[in-house]
């Protein structure tokens, strides 16, 4: 096993606030970052050493990026598979290209978890109204059309009530193929953000609870005031969806909790994720170092957290009425501002966010909240 060591220059495709945070904990411990991606300036590019703007399908662009690296990883799901096969020819990529084919599809996600029996909505393939016709029969309503493909934060998404909507329903596909899914009524979402390293031992930061606002993250809380028996499923789970991908960096499997305490995979991101964004802040090592150390063929961190945690997102909604109120939300003292540097605050774009340690949850949850309340001054 190669160890990539300081002073070498890691590769991210991607160049979202994700790869800021990767590149920012990797230039904290003396690695160079390369950032590739179609965009100019952009949050990774902004702390990045090199930042190369070229189309996701240049292959000599690939080519060139991946010679000039130690080693690749990304931070997008959806850079095309085609992308990390040219890389890989060059330089190591972890997670592998196939674990990335497997999960920015929903239905290939979805039939991994079903070929390999973890828990999962209903679902069924959708090409033609024929063929919703026939599921919402199957499934029943209310039931939730997605696209297969490069869906994201709701985007693509429709939720049907009764036969009424499913021509409708049918028709916000845009002649994509579809993925008809059982609407779960959970209780609560949780997460699970784990990291696998080239050796094999996995690490995990316990249970995250998570509210969506609008089917977009909005607040994240660690750790969940759940059973025992619940957090062990939810970990297992994700330790063994790590073992069969023989998966190396950080990974998150999302969850539905439903009212009669069953655990549902809903996703697996193949990267860091929203809800372990607290743990920049709250543990001894972030889920973005924990990347890092994987994909340099090093050990992972310690995930001990500090004390509890929450988040809380800054959509571009905030930006509505001119600039944040920013030295009101951080009077608190506890509290920690991200902000990605996207150029433009857009409605539902994610701008940055706020992170608060606490004596339990909750406390850390209010005060995020209200921090971002004191943000929008009471505009929203
Ligand atoms: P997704 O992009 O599939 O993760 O969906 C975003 C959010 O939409 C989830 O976190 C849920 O809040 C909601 N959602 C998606 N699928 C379902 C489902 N099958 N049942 C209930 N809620 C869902």
């Amino acid at each position: 096993m190669k160890q990539i060591l300081p002073g070498a220059t890691i590769g991210i495709f991607g160049s979202g606030q994700l790869g800021r945070m990767f590149a920012i904990e990797a230039r904290k411990m003396g690695y160079r970052v390369h950032t590739f991606s179609p965009d100019k300036d952009t949050p990774t590019g902004q702390v990045a050493n090199i930042e190369t703007t070229a189309d996701y399908l240049d292959s000599a662009s690939i080519r060139e990026f991946a010679k000039s690296v130690d080693v690749i990883t990304f931070e997008f799901e959806n850079v095309p598979v085609e992308a990390i096969e040219i890389a890989s020819k060059y330089a190591d990529v972890h997670p592998k290209a196939e674990i990335l084919y497997t999960t920015q599809n929903r239905l290939r996600e979805k039939t991994f978890l079903r070929r390999n029996a973890f828990p999962h909505a209903d679902f069924f393939h959708i090409k033609t109204l024929e063929d919703l016709n026939t599921a919402t029969e199957k499934i029943g309503f209310p039931c939730v059309l997605k696209t297969a493909g490069f869906g994201y934060d709701g985007k693509g998404q429709t939720k049907i009530h009764s036969p009424a909507e499913i021509e409708k329903a049918f028709q916000n596909l845009k002649g994509q193929e579809g993925i008809l899914e059982a609407f779960i009524d959970f209780q609560k979402e949780i997460s699970v953000v784990c990291a696998r390293d080239q050796k094999g031992n996995f690490s995990h930061y316990g249970v995250i609870e998570n509210k969506h606002k609008d089917h977009i993250l909005d607040t994240s809380f660690a750790p969940s005031p759940i059973s025992e028996r619940i957090k062990s499923e939810a970990i297992e789970i994700a330790r063994s969806i790590a073992e069969i991908f023989d998966y190396v960096g950080t990974l998150c499997v999302e969850f539905f909790l439903t009212k009669n305490e069953k655990v549902i995979v809903n996703e697996i991101a193949p990267r860091p994720h929203n809800s372990g964004h607290l743990t920049f802040d709250a543990c001894v090592t972030s889920q973005f170092e924990q990347q890092l150390r994987a994909v340099c063929g090093l050990n992972l961190g310690s995930t001990e957290m500090y004390k509890p945690a929450a988040m809380a997102n800054l959509l571009g909604d905030l930006w509505r009425d001119g600039e944040p109120d920013w030295p009101k939300a951080l009077q608190h003292p506890n509290l920690k501002l991200h902000i990605y540097g996207k150029t433009e605050a857009r409605p539902r774009r994610k701008m940055g966010h706020l992170t608060a340690l606490a004596d339990s949850p909750e406390v850390a949850l209010k005060t995020v909240v209200q921090a971002r309340r004191n943000l929008s001054q009471e505009k929203l």
